[in-house]
């Protein structure tokens, strides 16, 4: 079975068509400046690159390039379009309405625009995807899989904040958690990696990249997660905050005469490792300018660290013990100094990671001392693969 995998942004798009048997990508790429001058598709089969450049004035025209490229005689991977069993749809916003994966029908597409005022910037661009994807592909199901979705399991001690109930009742102002698909997927290989039972274990998943997560995982269940209404709590980020006392935003509107907008300029894209460091909202040239002696880079590191090692510590006491931490995503997979500064510290809960096997970068790995209670994992996230395994469970 090959199932096409569409993430949609606002103005880009990134595809790869999986076959399933084997898990073998056959070919990905990303649609770039959707509705924008310079549209560009870069398309890749076994080694293979393609651009090509051309007018792309919406999602229907991105999504029929794609099609053209995955059919074409010269660099194609497909003789005929009902090759595509079932597209899975990567969906920011399930709200409380969606618990797991679906096959979209009406009634689907109805409450995803119910859940479009949840990610106004999300949600309306993954609707165009799946709307498409449904008018050029009318034969193959479609699944929309949502980030949110792993993490309706969280109780309610976690996921409601100590506001007024009614806001919670007229807002669905709740904590709702992101990045679930990657914390479901290095959750499962993680308990691959132990050789023991999803079931038994309590994880702590570190989803580091440009946006950060860090979840609770308890039975194979998400108990709790550092993102939460919007996607600014929990540890910094590379432009956003991270935990902030809330009186702080009231003050600081106040003084710089800042509208709601401009607030959320600051707290979304001015802050976090670029807000601190004043360098870069990137790792790699952060960890770099700390190196060299900058002060505020090392700040942001210590920052991204001390924030992370403080949530592992927390969901170790919410879970009441901890069988692993695993890393994963951009900074997560690759940085061994972050991981480093992340679990110095840790020991007292078992945790020690041995420096020497730690020097590895996007590998699956077992990266703490032998003998050690708390294992330490390395593991490459791969949302697009748990995208098309969910999207196949639903449709096979
Ligand atoms: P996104 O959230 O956009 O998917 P990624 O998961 O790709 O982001 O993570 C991007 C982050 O990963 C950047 O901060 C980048 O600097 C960091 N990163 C990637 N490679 C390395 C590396 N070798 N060392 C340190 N950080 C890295």
């Amino acid at each position: 079975m090959k199932v096409l995998v569409i993430n949609c942004g606002s103005s880009s798009l990134k595809y790869q068509l999986i076959d399933m048997e084997g898990e073998q990508v056959l070919a990905k790429g990303l649609v770039e400046r959707i509705g924008i001058a310079g549209s560009l598709l870069t398309h890749r089969t076994n080694g293979q690159k393609t651009e090509i450049q051309q007018a792309i004035p919406d999602h229907k025209v991105a999504i029929q390039l794609v099609i053209d490229a995955l059919l074409s005689p010269q660099y194609g991977v497909l003789k005929n379009l009902s090759e595509i069993s079932a597209v899975g749809h990567r969906v920011v916003h399930g709200g409380e309405k969606f618990a797991r994966s679906v096959v979209v029908d009406a009634a689907v597409m109805a409450a995803l625009r119910e859940c479009s005022e949840l990610a106004p910037l999300h949600n309306p661009a993954n609707i165009i995807g799946i709307e498409a994807c449904r008018a050029l592909l009318p034969d193959a199901p479609q699944v929309a899989v949502f980030d949110t979705a792993f993490h309706q399991t969280m109780p309610r001690e976690a996921y409601m904040y100590g506001l007024p109930y009614e806001y919670y009742q007229k807002y669905g102002l709740r904590r709702y958690g992101f990045h679930g698909t990657s914390h479901k997927y290095v959750s499962r290989r993680a308990a691959k990696l132990l050789g023991r039972p999803l079931s038994e274990l309590k994880l702590v998943t570190c989803h580091l990249g440009n946006g950060s997560s860090i979840t609770a995982v308890q039975g194979g269940v998400s108990v709790d997660t550092s993102l939460g209404f919007g996607t600014i709590s929990g540890t910094i980020m590379g432009t956003r905050c991270g935990d902030v006392d809330p009186a702080i935003i009231p003050f600081l509107m106040e003084k710089e005469n800042l509208t709601p907008a401009a607030m959320n300029d600051v707290l979304y894209k001015k802050s976090g490792l670029l807000g601190l460091s004043g360098v870069s909202s990137d790792a790699r040239d952060i960890e770099a300018a700390a190196a060299e002696g900058n002060e505020r880079a090392e700040l942001a590191l210590s920052v991204l660290a001390y924030l992370t090692r403080k949530y592992i510590g927390a969901y170790a006491a919410a879970m009441g013990g901890l069988d692993a931490i695993v890393f994963t995503a951009g900074i997560g997979e690759n940085s061994i100094t972050i991981r480093e500064r992340v679990c110095a510290g840790l020991e007292f809960l078992g945790a020690k990671l041995d420096r020497e096997k730690n020097k590895v970068r996007g590998q699956e790995v077992d990266v703490a001392v032998a003998g050690a209670k708390v294992r330490i994992l390395v593991v490459p996230t791969n949302e697009e693969l748990m995208i098309a395994q969910e999207t196949a469970e639903l449709v096979g």
